[in-house]
């Protein structure tokens, strides 16, 4: 199960990184929390670096919460650093999520040093509270 969602996230993304995988994992746990929505009914606000690789965090967001460019229920705020809301209006619901500093530097070095693939795989298998923490708003 878990090689196919890595699978369809390179079929969308076009390559694996870890940024691509990190937005996967914020968002698989945000459905999680928001009682299984996904597409619709559910928004997300994207802080983070506006070029790839950071930027690529979106990607994976909007494979794992089906909120699309599209439809209009993703949106990218430049920042310095990535921050991630996804949010819900019935009920009333908002998910803010950071990831672990430390860890997303170790996942760039590997990329640097290694390959993409290699990061990706390599923060895939982090625990999730080594990846991102939240806070239930
Ligand atoms: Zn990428």
């Amino acid at each position: 199960m878990e090689q196919s969602v890595l699978d369809r996230a390179r079929e969308f993304h076009g390559h694996l990184g870890p940024y691509a995988v990190l937005g996967w994992m914020i968002g698989r746990r945000a459905v999680e929390l928001l009682g299984g929505k996904r597409h619709f009914g559910i928004h997300t606000m994207v802080r983070c670096p506006d070029a790839p690789p950071p930027s690529c965090v979106v990607d994976g967001l909007q494979t794992s919460t089906g909120c699309t460019m599209g439809k209009r229920n993703i949106e990218l705020i430049p920042d310095t650093d990535i921050l991630v809301t996804v949010s819900c209006s019935e009920p009333p619901k908002q998910i803010v999520f950071q990831p672990v500093r430390e860890t997303i530097e170790q996942a760039s070095k590997i990329m640097r040093e290694e390959s993409d693939e290699v990061a990706a795989y390599w923060l895939w298998e982090q625990p999730e509270e080594r990846v991102f923490t939240y806070t239930v708003e």
